[in-house]
């Protein structure tokens, strides 16, 4: 099989000329490739393909809000333009679930190749350039590129310019977590926050968010000598009682304490 379509975002942005984000037109970008997009309620999807070995239809879930539908939409050019011959028909239940799956798999590619489509890296790193890691950034930065905050806030993590980490909270705990390039692989936030963290009120009260505010690392991590540090947390309720944490190393002496 040849694997000529297998573009990286990047290089497809480069070859369209398409230098600023309001230039990233999804349809016109699937349609140049191939792929015809078309928008109805679907059930249970939020976004399906159907392929052949150069044509395919993306149909995306017409009640999806606007930012999920270009995730879904991206999600689905990465099936199209790298699993092409084995996609018969894929249809995804909840592309942003697994956004933040790391590793090799068809998924995680397809949604890797998404959030580098959407928020490709050179736009980002330019537009995230000194800002704070804070939920208002993440806005900011989410209505620029017309992306959902959760894809938003791993983008920021990933490309900003201060250590950070996102991390998403149920009442069963932590259900995911994101570290940024200079946060050590071992710092695991713990499986509940403790009750100094605004996480840990957010989850048990009817507010909805709170200010940036500073709290001890120790809220967050179990690591010796934490309790010497302290991190700034900004936390926003989201649907189903969940929590998404945005922990921003303001003083990073503690990331390089062994
Ligand atoms: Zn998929």
């Amino acid at each position: 099989m040849r694997n000529d379509h297998r573009i990286r975002p990047d290089a497809l942005l480069r070859q369209l000329g398409i230098s600023r984000p309001e230039q990233i037109d999804l349809e016109a970008i699937a349609y140049h490739f191939g792929a015809h997009v078309k928008y109805q309620p679907l059930d249970g999807c939020a976004a399906r393909i159907i392929g052949t070995a150069n044509r395919a239809i993306i149909t995306v879930d017409a009640h999806s809000p606007e930012q999920r539908r270009r995730f879904s939409l991206g999600h689905e050019l990465g099936h199209w333009l790298w699993d092409r011959g084995s996609i018969a028909q894929l249809c995804d239940s909840a592309a942003l679930r697994v956004a933040r799956q790391r590793g090799d798999t068809r998924e995680a590619r397809a949604n890797r190749f998404a959030a580098e489509l959407l928020m490709p890296k050179s736009l980002f790193h330019t537009a995230a350039r000194g800002m704070p890691m804070t939920f208002e950034s993440v806005r900011y930065l989410a209505d620029m590129f017309r992306s959902s905050l959760t894809a938003t806030a791993i983008r920021l993590v990933e490309l900003g310019s201060y250590p950070a980490m996102v991390v998403f909270t149920t009442h069963q705990g932590r259900a995911w977590y994101w570290g940024g390039p200079d946060v050590p692989r071992y710092f695991v936030p713990r499986q509940f926050p403790g009750n100094g963290a605004v996480a840990h009120w957010l989850l048990r009260s009817d507010l909805s968010s709170s200010d940036p505010l500073e709290v001890d690392a120790d809220e967050w991590f179990d690591r010796p000598g934490a309790e010497d540090h302290v991190l700034l947390e900004d936390s926003m309720s989201g649907v189903n009682d969940t929590v998404l944490s945005l922990i921003w190393w303001k003083d990073e002496s503690m990331l390089h304490r062994r």
